[in-house]
């Protein structure tokens, strides 16, 4: 596996890789990788020819009173994962370098920034759509894997896509969990034994929806209260939004219906967690 730091190396061997007729699957991320992520990795190489994955802590999706500086970071480890996943190309940029002085430009993609996690995380995703759509410029995938986990995420990277005429194809691949359902995600590193336990009620309360709707309930109401009343009883879990909405997010749906998403966030101590399901 090939390390790249530098921008003008990785975008050159790109460049130099479409010209041998090449594919490229890529993979962005933010590193403290874990088995989500490499299911990214995996599925990618079996989709390309070269696999570029990145790591890169994002600075400017972070708001100022989040987890930045904390925000857990093995680049050892990574490497040694990611190379176990078949990558090809690890590209590891600077921040100096993806945000040099004098940086200026962002990418919002309106509306769907603003809501659901973008009510309670203002910027998060203009940072989230400016670092996706400069990464594609750099390592010129044919193919982009992005994980359901992070839904709002992949609607608005599917959106800025469409709206600035990317070439690219942008693929979502489901989410892995631990055993207990709780969604893989670099933060679960946060939590103690009993948050921990605790954590998996963001699943439960999904499945539990999901099995109203099953059986027939079509009422957004009905499916929220179930959600709610999940919570409830989990003193240790504070549920921040729960979001039963059409595929595209923007609205809100009055009746489930099959393809609805329920999208939740939730704070399990000082944790904040994010999990959907698709009807
Ligand atoms: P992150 O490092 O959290 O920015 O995530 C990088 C990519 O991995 C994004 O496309 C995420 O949606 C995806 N991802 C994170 N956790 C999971 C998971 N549990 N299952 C599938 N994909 C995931």
């Amino acid at each position: 596996m090939k390390i790249i730091e530098d921008i003008t190396e990785m975008h050159s061997l790109a460049m130099q890789l479409r010209h041998e007729g090449k594919t490229i699957g890529f993979v962005p991320t933010m590193g403290a990788l874990h088995q989500g992520h490499l299911s990214l990795m995996q599925h990618a190489k079996k989709e390309s020819d070269v696999v570029v994955a990145s790591i890169f802590v994002n600075p400017t999706q972070f708001c100022p009173s989040e987890d930045y500086k904390e925000y857990p970071r093995d680049m050892e480890g990574d490497m040694e994962k990611a190379k176990g996943a078949g990558v090809d190309i690890l590209f590891t940029p600077a921040v100096s370098a993806i945000y040099p002085e004098g940086y200026r430009t962002y990418v919002e993609v309106e509306g769907l920034s603003s809501v659901l996690c973008g009510k309670v995380r203002p910027g998060h995703f203009r940072g989230v759509s400016t670092i996706v759509l400069k990464l594609l410029n750099i390592v010129k995938p044919h193919k982009a894997f992005f994980g359901q986990k992070d839904y709002q995420q992949i609607v608005i990277i599917k959106r800025m896509a469409r709206d600035l005429n990317l070439d690219v194809e942008i693929a979502v691949l489901p989410t892995v969990r631990e055993e207990d359902g709780l969604a893989m995600s670099s933060r679960n590193q946060y939590l103690n034994k009993d948050e921990r336990m605790s954590a998996a009620i963001l699943y439960r309360s999904l499945q539990e929806a999901r099995s109203l709707f099953e059986k027939g309930e079509m009422s957004t109401e009905k499916l929220k209260d179930a959600i709610l009343s999940a919570f409830m009883g989990n003193s240790s879990a504070k549920l921040e939004y729960v979001a039963i909405v059409h595929p595209e997010i923007s609205e809100e749906e009055k009746d489930v219906q099959k393809g609805t998403v329920i999208a939740i966030a939730a704070r399990i101590g000082d944790t904040r967690l994010i999990d959907n399901i698709i009807l």
